[in-house]
């Protein structure tokens, strides 16, 4: 079978690639289509592992298809053809981190992934056993194969958010207008908050959040948690959501908090950074700063009902797709944004 496989963001090659056979317990999936995601480009993290299968990471991860073949021992509720969002990441459920609810925390969600290490820039992958039995969604019939790539990134920010609330008429500033930052936008909305800010370099992103429903958007040139409280009423954020990896939006947030806030850490910095705090300046104003990782199970099903039922809308953000072949030019469109690019959808079958 074909797949992309990863030398370099600007050199990604289709090479026929070890087509696996379907063990007991698994589930062979034709891949119809796979988002181009944020951590696919991250060069520095991607280049260790270039041009081999294995230990690859979340390579091609936000994708939908088809059942293509069901082994032995499946159980019966799955069906060739049947259509389905599939999950590399999924949790042991009995670690000290899943019992307590941090599931994506999990040693084993962290390990887990398809069978084939070269993940779903594909036209098939193979879901491993545990895979099958707690990491597969039917897809709606009404939702398209495009959307449903959207039920990863989507249930990320879903996640996102349970540990930093946007709900009771909260104010939010999100740090960063690419595919996540309007994303959570777009749930803080749907979680009841009030006031919406959201900052980023560039003025076309921000029109793209002025049209994806913020109150008001911050060029990052500017003072942005000075102009943050300036267009709320004096006051800081009482949610920061950071979705911009720089160590400048590190101290925005931190500045930007208001008192009895919370500090949503969504984007890792590279591993090499060291961000300063003024422990002063939270102890005074009793902050809470938190992270989350990947999505659990809840979380996609929650994102898939809201695809499925147009709360969130995913399709507008669309804008490229591409054949197997271009997945170099999907990379090179979402590692430096340009025409308009914003979310980018590889099709492995095309
Ligand atoms: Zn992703
Ligand atoms: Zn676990």
């Amino acid at each position: 079978m074909k797949a992309a496989v990863y030398y370099s963001n600007s050199d990604i090659r289709t090479e026929d690639v070890e087509d696996l056979p379907v063990g007991p317990g698994e589930i062979k999936v034709k891949i119809m289509a796979c988002g181009v995601c944020g951590s696919d480009v991250m060069e520095w993290y991607r280049i260790k592992r270039a041009g081999r299968p294995g230990g690859i990471g979340a390579f091609g991860h936000e994708c939908t298809g088809t059942v293509a073949e069901v082994g032995s021992r499946v159980n019966p509720r799955w069906k060739v053809g049947d259509r389905v969002v599939v999950t590399h990441h999924v949790p042991c459920n009995t670690c000290n981190a899943c019992i307590r609810g941090h599931t994506t925390a999990c040693e084993i969600l962290q390990k887990t992934k398809f069978k084939n290490a070269f993940g779903a820039f594909a036209e098939y992958v193979v879901l491993p056993e545990i895979n099958v039995d707690r990491g597969i969604l039917p897809l709606p019939d009404s939702v398209s194969f495009d959307s449903g790539t959207f039920v990863e990134p989507l249930g990320c920010v879903v996640r996102g958010q349970q540990w930093a609330p946007a709900s009771d008429g909260r104010s939010v500033l999100i740090i960063g207008a690419g595919i996540t930052g309007l994303l959570h936008m777009q749930v803080a909305r749907l979680n009841g908050a009030g006031f919406i800010a959201v900052s980023d370099m560039n003025p076309d992103r921000l029109q793209l959040a002025q049209k994806f429903g913020a109150d008001e958007t911050i060029l990052a040139t500017e003072d942005v948690p000075w102009k943050f409280k300036e267009l709320n009423d004096g006051v800081g954020a009482d949610t920061v959501i950071m979705t911009a990896p720089a160590p400048v939006c590190v101290k925005q947030s931190l500045e930007a908090v208001g008192p009895g806030g919370t500090i949503l850490f969504f984007a890792p910095t590279n591993p090499e950074i060291q961000s300063e705090m003024n422990l002063w300046n939270l102890w005074q104003k009793e902050v809470t700063i938190t992270h989350s990782y990947a999505a659990d199970f809840h979380n996609l099903s929650t994102a898939l009902k809201w695809i499925h039922y147009n709360r969130i809308n995913v399709t507008d953000m669309v804008t490229h797709v591409l054949p197997l072949k271009d997945t170099v030019e999907g990379f090179l469109l979402t590692a430096h944004p340009r025409n308009g690019s914003l979310k980018v959808i590889i099709h492995p079958q095309e």
